[in-house]
């Protein structure tokens, strides 16, 4: 039980003693050398969390549920979009699983602190090498099963990893998608080379083994096996990269202690998920979304987590939240508009065990959210996070007593423990900014960049002060802490110098009927300095779509003709990023170009 009933009484906790807080927190975590205090500044500026304790996050992850007899327990349920397969793994496989393969990075000479890197789709396997990894304290670098030579290349340089693990293939939809090629072609550029490479030979594309460089995983996996060994909470557990959203690719490092006893806590206070109970997330394992909470949070809280391959459908995210008992699903806003356009005649209203939606990554529209809570008949919210925070800044607490109003759900909520953010306004008559964060930043969030063979302050998201993490997303505070939020700062539209975001003309846009998604950008107008421009998608097979002149007319009248909004482009589709999300800049630079629907571009004058 957790012991606050109401959000402020969580959150005076949080800010006004945050060593006893953040101590009891860590009670959630089996510890060598339990904590004795909490952040400590670091020589180069940053912080380490919990300095002086030792733990094992494999260890929270996996052993110590098989001690505490929930050996067989599910812990993992796969299942694959592309060949429908579905596994199930218990606490005890998986424990045999991961200390086999363990021994078998061992052999081929993994040390602790040694990088890996893991070129995977969402497979247990992957989870297999991610945990394997943090049992014997090297550091493991998933990068997205996708990318083409060249950026593997990138990725292989920047972290000169001793191991690259590898599938035979991947899917793209259905087709297959053979790796080797690419890792030979990353290898080729690569001005690094990995000591050795270890494949999962999948049926659907076996490769052919290269003698003195390719080893097969599933025979390493037989190797004896190891114990977790101790690291202490600041060594590092993994890089990531950013997926480009928050600016240039960069390498996000994750401590061990601090990251488990965030993510520990979440489960309980944030999605209200209890040891035993399924934790569902639709997110690739290659994005944060994937680490947090399709692997740690919940194997290091006792539940089972279900982990998809590929894009889910509709008819295949009720199956698994049936078959399985979901208890929480998280997915994105982008694959909740891809259910909705599924599932005009699929109901997940009749899911008992399922208690709510959470979506992340991006804007999610309250017309979005609406649909989705009268199909599912459940709470549905979105929370702000980001690759480098780990878990979310703002969000929604289940695991409180108190219920939220209904208009704080179609809002990103209110600050996670240890989350202090602030406005910083650019004209101090307007009541939005950049949302920037008091450092130290809570447990859990980036312990550094990954630059030069180390780890690095991350100076690059500091403000001049070096007091704030800067967020780059705009935004405003209400009275009761709510955060409200306006999208990247670098996508606020300036018109006659009043500002106004894209994404506040997109909600309006969003409540249309018959618009599948939409994007607002800038360009260049003589007269007023820029005005804003939106591209729509509409729903295919939707019989009501809005023409442009309804659009504009709507938008006009509920933020004003200042707006000056005159021209909207009807497009197949928006430019994401291998993550899914809005590329609202590529928009900028290819609109001209853009293949729009029908081949027709309608602007309209006001
Ligand atoms: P990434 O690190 O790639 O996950 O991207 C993080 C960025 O995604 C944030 O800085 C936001 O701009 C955006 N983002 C994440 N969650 C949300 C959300 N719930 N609502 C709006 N934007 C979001």
């Amino acid at each position: 039980m957790l012991p606050w009933t109401t959000y402020d009484a969580l959150s005076a906790a949080a800010t006004d003693q945050p060593e006893t807080f953040w101590l009891k927190a860590a009670r959630r975590i089996t510890w060598e050398q339990a904590p004795l205090s909490t952040c400590r500044a670091r020589a180069d500026g940053w912080h380490d969390w919990f300095p002086d304790a030792t733990l094992n996050t494999c260890h929270n992850a996996v052993d110590r549920h098989v001690e505490a007899g929930r050996g067989e327990q599910a812990a993992l349920i796969w299942h694959s979009c592309a060949t429908k397969e579905r596994q199930s793994v218990t606490y005890r496989m998986l424990q045999s699983r991961v200390a086999g393969f363990a021994g078998g990075l061992r052999a081929l000479g993994v040390q602790k602190g040694d990088r890996v890197l893991i070129a995977m789709p969402g497979m247990i396997e992957t989870v297999v090498a991610m945990l394997a990894c943090a049992r014997i304290g090297a550091v493991h670098v998933v990068v997205f099963a996708g990318y083409a030579g060249p950026e593997l290349a990138r990725r292989i340089e920047d972290v000169t990893p001793k191991v690259v693990i590898i599938a035979s293939c991947s899917f793209q939809r259905q087709t297959v998608i053979p790796s080797a090629p690419v890792l030979h072609e990353a290898l080729a550029i690569a001005a690094h080379r990995p000591q050795a490479c270890i494949i999962v030979q999948r049926d659907a594309c076996p490769a052919v083994l290269l003698p003195m460089r390719d080893h097969d995983f599933h025979a390493l996996e037989r190797s004896a096996p190891v114990a977790p060994v101790m690291l202490r909470a600041q060594d590092p557990l993994y890089i990531l990269h950013t997926s480009g959203t928050t600016g240039r690719s960069k390498g996000v490092v994750r401590d061990n202690g601090g990251h488990a006893v965030a993510l520990a806590l979440s489960m309980d206070l944030i999605y209200g998920c209890k040891a035993g109970e399924t934790f569902f997330t639709t997110s690739d394992l290659g994005w944060v979304v994937g680490h947090s909470y399709g692997v740690y949070a919940p194997l290091i809280s006792g539940c089972t987590s279900v982990i998809v391959e590929g894009s889910v459908s509709a008819s295949a995210l009720r199956t698994l939240c049936h078959d399985h008992d979901v208890r929480c699903l998280f997915t994105t806003p982008t694959q909740m508009r891809l259910i909705r356009q599924e599932s005009r005649h699929l109901s997940c209203a009749n899911l008992p065990a399922l208690a709510r939606v959470f979506v992340a990554g991006e804007y999610a529209d309250p017309t979005l959210l609406d649909w989705a809570r009268s199909h599912f008949q459940k709470p549905v919210v979105n929370h702000w996070w980001q690759t480098e925070t780990g878990w979310s800044i703002t969000t929604h607490f289940f695991g409180l007593p108190e219920q939220e109003s209904a208009s704080l759900m179609n809002e990103i909520g209110r600050p996670a423990p240890g989350f202090r953010p602030a406005i910083v306004r650019s004209r101090p008559d307007e009541p939005c900014g950049e949302i920037v964060l008091s450092l130290p930043l809570p447990p859990g969030c980036l312990a550094g960049m990954w630059k030069e063979g180390g780890i690095r302050a991350p100076a690059t998201c500091l403000d001049e002060t070096g007091q704030y993490y800067r967020t780059f997303d705009e935004g405003m505070i209400d009275d009761d802490h709510v955060i409200h939020m306006r999208g990247r700062s670098d996508d606020v539209i300036k018109v006659a110098g009043r500002r106004i975001s894209g994404v506040q003309i997109e909600k309006i846009i969003a409540m249309e009927a018959g618009v599948h998604s939409c994007a607002v950008i800038a360009v260049p107008d003589g007269l007023r300095g820029e005005r804003p421009v939106a591209y729509v998608v509409l729903e295919t097979g939707f019989n009501i779509a809005p023409s442009a002149e309804k659009i504009i007319r709507q938008v006009h009248q509920v933020l004003g003709r200042w707006v000056g909004l005159r021209e909207v482009r009807f497009v197949e589709r928006l430019p994401t990023t291998v993550s899914g999300k809005i590329i609202r800049k590529a928009l900028t630079l290819t609109s001209e170009t853009k293949e729009t629907r029908q081949g027709s571009v309608q602007t309209v004058l006001s």
